[in-house]
């Protein structure tokens, strides 16, 4: 059984990025405006994620980690308009199963906070155990896949992991704008990322990608429909907002930042149409940026496609497609003189 669950385990958590994105977004869902993450060797030693969210109830820590425990979905129908993240239940468990998992947390107007550790999906023997804490939760993965070897072996060095953690922290932080971020290394001073409180989306363009691209972006906005109040499920209707460079900024590769519905997830077709615009209107040499917010009725949106939810399926597509690419190639142009 413990086997079988390790390898269901190692379908949502592939590597410390991806345990990471979950702790994140757990992060946001519990209302955090500060989140500090520490990486040792990568993440794959220790990956260890700080917020300041309304913390966990002491009551609630017992089956934190069981499969299927969430706190976000009281109803069936709840799966149409899901306003949260997470909503499986599945993250903390799968990590459990996977890595020694260790949860410090304090709901507010409590005097202490309470630590608990799990294996296998349980709270382990005498926890949760008072302790001193600050309001929010902190989470501790250490030696992730310690008992899946061949899942070990095939994580990438500390440097490589490293920067796949950045990368998610970094859509995050434009995505999520306001909330203060940092992400570093165990025992380094500096941050290697890091946005403050209250910044915008274009501040932290700038403090994650580079001045080199935040200097060469501009606004994009794009509805159709009645946007992502919804309609009709015939026909498209969204809302998209962003930042897309309209000009050479050096880039070495495509950058699409895409949030549908709230969440970071990869849209290749879409890359693939834009690429193509920028290639037909810009120097060909030219690797775009874009940060694109996609917003759609959320009963438009398949949130439940893939465990790691990386893929989220939604009706039009194509349509959606067509749209973006065709105010991508006007703005180009406009720009362009
Ligand atoms: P899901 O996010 O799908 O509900 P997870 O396994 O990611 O499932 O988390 C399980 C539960 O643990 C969440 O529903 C939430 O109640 C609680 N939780 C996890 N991380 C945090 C956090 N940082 N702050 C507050 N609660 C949290
Ligand atoms: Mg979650």
């Amino acid at each position: 059984k413990a086997v079988v669950n390790r390898i269901a385990a190692g379908e949502v958590i592939q590597r410390p990025a991806s345990a990471l994105k979950e702790m994140l977004e757990n992060s946001l869902d519990a209302g955090a405006t500060h989140i500090v993450v520490t990486c040792k060797v990568g993440g794959k030693a220790l990956l260890q994620i700080q917020d300041n969210g309304h913390g966990i109830r002491r009551e609630d820590l017992s089956i934190l980690a069981e499969r299927h425990t969430t706190s976000k979905l009281r109803a069936f129908e709840d799966l149409e308009g899901i306003a949260t993240l997470g909503f499986r239940g599945e993250a903390l468990a799968s990590i459990s199963y996977v890595a020694h998992l260790t949860v410090t947390t304090m709901t507010a107007g409590s005097v202490h906070g309470w630590r608990a550790t799990y294996r296998d999906g349980v709270m382990e023997a005498g926890c949760p155990k008072p302790t001193a804490a600050n309001q929010g939760t902190l989470i501790s993965v250490e030696d992730l896949f310690w008992n899946v070897p061949l899942r070990k072996k095939a994580l990438k060095g500390a440097t490589e992991e490293y920067n796949q953690i950045l990368d998610v922290m970094a859509r995050y932080a434009v995505y999520k704008a306001g909330v203060s971020m940092s992400c570093k290394r165990q025992g380094e001073a500096r941050s290697d990322l890091h946005t403050l409180p209250g910044a915008s989306r274009l501040d932290n363009i700038r403090a994650v990608f580079g001045a080199a691209v935040s200097k060469h972006v501009v606004p994009f906005e794009l509805a159709r429909g009645s946007g992502a109040a919804g309609g009709a499920a015939d026909e498209l209707h969204c809302e998209v907002e962003g930042y897309i460079s309209t000009a050479d900024y050096e880039g070495k590769k495509t950058q699409l930042v895409l949030f549908i519905n709230g969440r970071s997830v990869e849209c290749t077709p879409l890359k693939r149409a834009l690429e193509a615009s920028y290639a037909a209107v810009l120097p060909k040499a030219c690797k775009p940026f874009l940060f694109l917010e996609v917003r759609l009725p959320g009963s438009h949106v398949d949130v439940n496609m893939h465990p790691t939810k990386k893929e989220v399926g939604f009706l039009h597509q194509e349509d959606l497609i067509e749209a973006v690419r065709t105010a991508v190639e006007e703005k180009l142009l406009a720009s362009c003189g």
